[in-house]
């Protein structure tokens, strides 16, 4: 167990800036994990020293919580975070996030043996999940979004620094269960595993519980976060946050986050996988003799061209002009359907009415041809087709 050195630089470990982001921290670790592994380096104890700094340093940066309380406060917030004083394979949450990288390392290397502790990650209490409604529009769909939300969840208690324990004192190893969390209980032939009651599941029992928080390591608060909506999303798209949920219990894991998007319905445009559609209200004589139209796009103006004799119902496609199906990528969305809507004047002028007698004068009678459009269509969708 390596104790506290006072003056940990968990950004030099990893060999990032202070303002790295998740992404390029998670990278900075893997690369180190790798390089100091035990198994590349069978028999190098100060390379297996390495690998637990780094994995220290990530297990704190990675937590937006414990960097937030390191940042605030260098080690002295995070220490009491760890539950032996000092951090030990016992306080890292990540061997299966990056389980190329562990595989069976627990077992094999820290597990019963060498570095003691190695107590199975199975059954360890964990913060909950939490889940929130976002109410987005069509326009965040189309472009993306940063959104701020605000939430009330646990949050590590900062004055016995999750530990549950009044500051200068420190969590007991559980009588009951050893510190294991978990007792193993034998009926004939049978060996059950059930957490321990003492210490609910977390090995340690507070003598003397921190009167902040009460001895629970948690305290609600209120925190506001960013969320960047990716494009492209739709109603029911989950985003999950990991680490976002609520504080665990001491000694135990964050819940994450989820975000549960629900886009409001756009008033001209109808959405449909990744096209969209809309009406194009059109005249007689723009139906009858064809016109150029603009319309408005999500993405702009764009002229359409109407062929004589467009029918009401008629529609038209314009290429990629719909949702992005990737939040990069400009060139791949779906398209826009525009729908001829027949427009029938309501209010002609004396004009107007004497040039559309003559106009029906002209026509005799002539037989009106049908609108075969929609009836096709309709009987197309009953399995009628001729
Ligand atoms: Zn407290
Ligand atoms: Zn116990």
């Amino acid at each position: 167990m390596s104790m506290a050195t006072g003056s940990k630089d968990y950004y030099k470990t990893l060999g990032v800036e202070r303002s790295a982001s998740p992404d390029e921290i998670k990278k900075a670790y893997r690369k180190l994990a790798l390089k100091y592994h035990p198994d590349r380096n069978p028999g190098d104890p100060e390379a297996e020293e390495r690998f637990k700094e780094v994995s220290e340093a990530y297990e704190v940066l990675s937590d937006p919580q414990k960097r937030r309380m390191y940042d605030a406060h260098g080690y002295e917030g995070v220490r009491g975070a760890f539950r032996h004083g000092g951090f030990t394979w016992d306080d890292f949450h990540h061997a299966s996030e990056f389980q190329d990288i562990f595989g069976d390392l627990f077992g094999n290397l820290f597990g019963f043996g060498s570095m003691g502790g190695g107590r199975s990650r199975r059954g360890r209490p964990r913060g909950r999940d939490l889940r929130l409604r976002l109410d987005i529009d069509l326009e965040d769909v189309l472009r993306g979004k940063t959104s701020e939300i605000t939430l009330r969840r646990l949050e590590s208690c900062l004055k016995c620094g999750g530990s549950g324990a009044q500051p200068g004192t420190r969590p007991e190893t559980c009588q009951r269960c050893g510190g294991h969390g978990q007792l193993r209980v034998t009926q004939g032939f049978f060996s059950l595993t059930t957490t321990c009651d003492v210490c609910g599941g977390s090995g340690q029992v507070v003598r003397n519980p921190c009167p902040e928080c009460g001895g629970q390591g948690r305290v609600k608060e209120k925190v506001t976060l960013k969320v960047e909506v990716p494009r492209g999303v739709e109603t029911g798209t989950q985003l999950r946050m990991l680490g976002e949920g609520e504080a665990g219990p001491p000694g135990g894991e964050r819940g994450d986050l989820y975000i549960v998007l629900n886009v409001r319905p756009h008033k001209r445009f109808v959405r449909e996988g990744f096209d969209l559609h809309c009406e194009l209200p059109i005249s007689f004589p723009q139906a009858a003799l064809g016109d150029t139209i603009s319309v408005e796009t999500p993405w702009g103006a764009q002229e359409l061209k109407i062929p004589a004799g467009t029918q009401p119902g008629d529609r038209f496609r314009l290429h990629n002009l719909g949702v992005p199906q990737r939040d990069h990528d400009d060139a791949m969305r779906g398209d826009l359907y525009v729908h001829a809507k027949l427009v029938v004047p309501t209010r002609l002028t004396d004009r107007q009415r004497e040039l559309l007698r003559d106009y029906a004068a002209a026509s005799g009678d002539e037989k009106l041809q049908e609108d075969r459009g929609f009836f096709d269509r309709f009987k197309q969708s009953l399995g009628l087709d001729d």
